[in-house]
């Protein structure tokens, strides 16, 4: 039984103390539930206040985004270790808005998905296609060629990782994938992890589906078979809705 894993993805909204003043509601509604993963991932520049304020909770923190490399002339980026340091557990790698806006390729998303492993950091890793990709039919040959260059050589540290399917014509946008569309292309992922790696490696990795996850479509979407929680934007920016999609994940 794969335990459920809701994670809020903050994008870049909040303030380092509005994060922490977020995290304190989150706790208080969240006060009592357990049996599911929670995770926020609130801005760089909110990290140390956000550690801070989860310590001792049962939320984890993640960050946004991580670089390669140990250190080094890399203007704006983030080592592992640099987030390991204040706390950091979670990361997410390559959502669509960083393979759109910032030049995000597979390539680069297997790079910092390895870098994140090492570090014992938990990557969520990104995929989904677009709505052109959809309609014409290419949705199976994206989803799984991200699947396969994005995951490529993890080895051992394969079931460590959290996989995100998120439509990109999902997101942001409040139109969600149904049930049924969402369970198709968790099934591929699964699919497809079970051809990269040996034994019961593709039964244990977790996928989350993200793209205008809400609590009225939480519960439907979270009884799939093949769907292990939710990578939530909008919904995230409040208190009372991601705790409503987290209890639905119960
Ligand atoms: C996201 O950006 O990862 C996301 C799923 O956003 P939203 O829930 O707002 O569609």
């Amino acid at each position: 039984m794969r335990k459920k894993i809701i994670a809020g993805n903050w994008k870049m909204n909040k303030t380092a103390s509005e994060a922490a003043a977020l995290i304190e509601e989150i706790k208080a509604e969240l006060k009592g539930v357990s049996g599911v993963d929670v995770v926020v991932c609130p801005p760089a520049i909110d990290l140390k206040d956000a550690a801070a304020a989860v310590e001792g909770s049962n939320v984890g923190l993640g960050a946004q985004n991580i670089h390669w490399a140990e250190s080094g002339a890399f203007t704006g980026e983030i080592s592992a270790s640099m987030l390991t340091d204040i706390g950091v557990k979670y990361v997410i790698v390559g959502h669509s808005e960083r393979r759109q806006y910032f030049g995000e390729t597979n390539e680069t998303v297997n790079k910092r998905t390895k870098a994140a492993l090492a570090a014992g950091l938990i990557p969520l890793v990104c995929v989904g296609e677009t709505l052109e990709e959809r309609d014409s039919g290419q949705m199976e040959s994206v989803v799984i060629n991200q699947v396969r260059e994005s995951l490529a050589d993890l080895g051992d540290d394969l079931p460590s990782i959290v996989v995100a399917y998120e439509p990109i014509w999902a997101i942001g946008t409040g139109r969600t994938a149904t049930p049924a569309q969402a369970q198709e292309v968790h099934a591929l992922i699964r699919r497809t992890l079970a051809e990269i790696s040996s034994g019961n490696v593709a039964n244990i990795v977790r996928i989350q589906y993200g793209g205008s996850m809400k609590p009225d479509n939480a519960v439907e979407l979270l009884g799939q078979p093949d769907i292990d929680g939710g990578l939530i934007g909008g919904a995230a920016l409040q208190a009372e809705s991601f705790a409503a999609i987290v209890k639905a994940a119960i």
